[in-house]
């Protein structure tokens, strides 16, 4: 049994599917009593939930990689918690768990589906971002999808985001000679150089990113992580050097457009400078977590990888949160903090 005495648990369910960019009224709070564990299942009281781009996506009812959101049903998403029920001996009462159903205070899930974490190698943070699958998204993108070579010039959309601020470093670490990033607005764009190691910043809502890729880039990019889509990744194109690579990540310019959105006018220039564009999901590399793990724990310990959260507090306060995300208000991962 529990040693846990709450008897209610929140949930944040899909209210209705958005057309164009979601509202507080696309989701609904709703409490329902704490589910029991069957045989083989684990209860977990979530402390911290993230919420992604890719979210987004699954509001609409269409498919792809990954099925929609049922209307009336508790979102999902990487959550982190505390076992405090379990029906299966292989994952013990206190052991901190990652899992996939988030969105709420109680999760049940099977316990084949939860991954403990060493709370001793990383944060509970960590597990949802550098250690989690934006980081590994990070790290396939230039080891496998746009692998970077030693003195490559390297540039990253959506740069102080999760998967960016961690992008950067990564490329340096791999040998990138010079290391550039969008972002938008002052601040971000300064805290890609100073906090996120990045050698040139863009903000991108000054306007002009070709000519600002071109003065932060002369001599043109060798690998380019393409978080945005659109205007970046036509900005990019025109400044691709010969044989460059690009990994198509994630297009978040487009993800509320209620129209189709054009490709970018170039894509001859890719094909006349041998350029390589290839797409990535994560969960094709889920393989390589132990690879990316044993390198990052340690960088996060001797401080060489720099990671940030914005963390906002309350179950309720996820949607708010999602929505704050896809307008740029977190730097670094955002996250939802559940309990404690
Ligand atoms: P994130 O970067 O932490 O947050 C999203 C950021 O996107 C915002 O902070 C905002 O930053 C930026 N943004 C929003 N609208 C924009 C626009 N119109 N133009 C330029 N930037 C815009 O999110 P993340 O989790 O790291 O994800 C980043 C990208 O990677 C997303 O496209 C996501 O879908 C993709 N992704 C793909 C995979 C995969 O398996 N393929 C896995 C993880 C993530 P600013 O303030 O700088 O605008």
């Amino acid at each position: 049994m529990s040693n846990d005495t709450a008897t209610h648990s929140a949930e944040i369910r899909l209210a209705t599917r958005p057309v164009g960019e979601p509202g507080l009224e696309t989701f609904e709070l709703v409490r329902t009593e704490v589910p029991r564990p069957g045989p083989g299942q684990i209860l977990i009281r979530n402390t911290l939930m993230s919420v992604d781009p890719y979210m987004r996506g699954r509001m609409n009812d269409v498919p792809s990689y990954i099925p929609p959101f049922e209307l009336g049903a508790a979102l999902e998403g990487s959550a982190i918690g505390v076992v405090v029920e379990a029906r299966e001996p292989s994952v013990p009462v206190g052991a901190t768990v990652t899992h996939f159903a988030g969105w709420r205070e109680y999760s049940v899930v099977d316990a084949a589906d939860a991954t403990v974490a060493d709370t001793e190698l990383a944060t509970p943070e960590a597990y949802l971002g550098a250690l989690g699958t934006t980081g590994l998204t990070a790290y396939a993108a230039l080891t496998r999808v746009a692998p970077v070579r030693e003195g490559d010039v390297v540039f990253v959309s959506a740069a102080a985001g999760a998967v960016g601020s961690v992008a950067g470093q990564i490329a340096r670490k791999l040998g990138a000679s010079r290391v550039i990033g969008s972002a938008g607005g002052p601040d971000k764009a300064r805290r890609l150089v100073e906090d996120f190691r990045y050698d040139a910043a863009i903000d991108y809502r000054k306007g002009d990113l070709e000519g600002q890729l071109a003065a932060a880039a002369p001599h043109g990019v060798d690998v380019y992580v393409d978080n945005v889509g659109g205007d970046h990744l036509r900005a990019a194109i025109g400044a691709m050097r010969i044989g460059g690579r690009i990994a198509m990540v994630g297009a978040i310019s487009a993800y509320n457009a209620t129209e189709p959105v054009p490709g970018p006018d170039n894509l001859f220039e890719a094909a006349a400078k041998e350029v390589t564009l290839r797409g990535l999901l994560v969960n094709s590399y889920l393989p390589l977590f132990p690879e990316w793990i044993g390198k990052a724990a340690g960088w996060l310990a001797d401080g060489s990888l720099r990671t940030e959260q914005t963390v906002v507090d309350g179950i309720e306060q996820a949607p708010a949160a999602f929505l704050a995300m896809m307008r740029g208000a977190n730097t670094g991962k955002m996250l939802v903090r559940i309990g404690v």
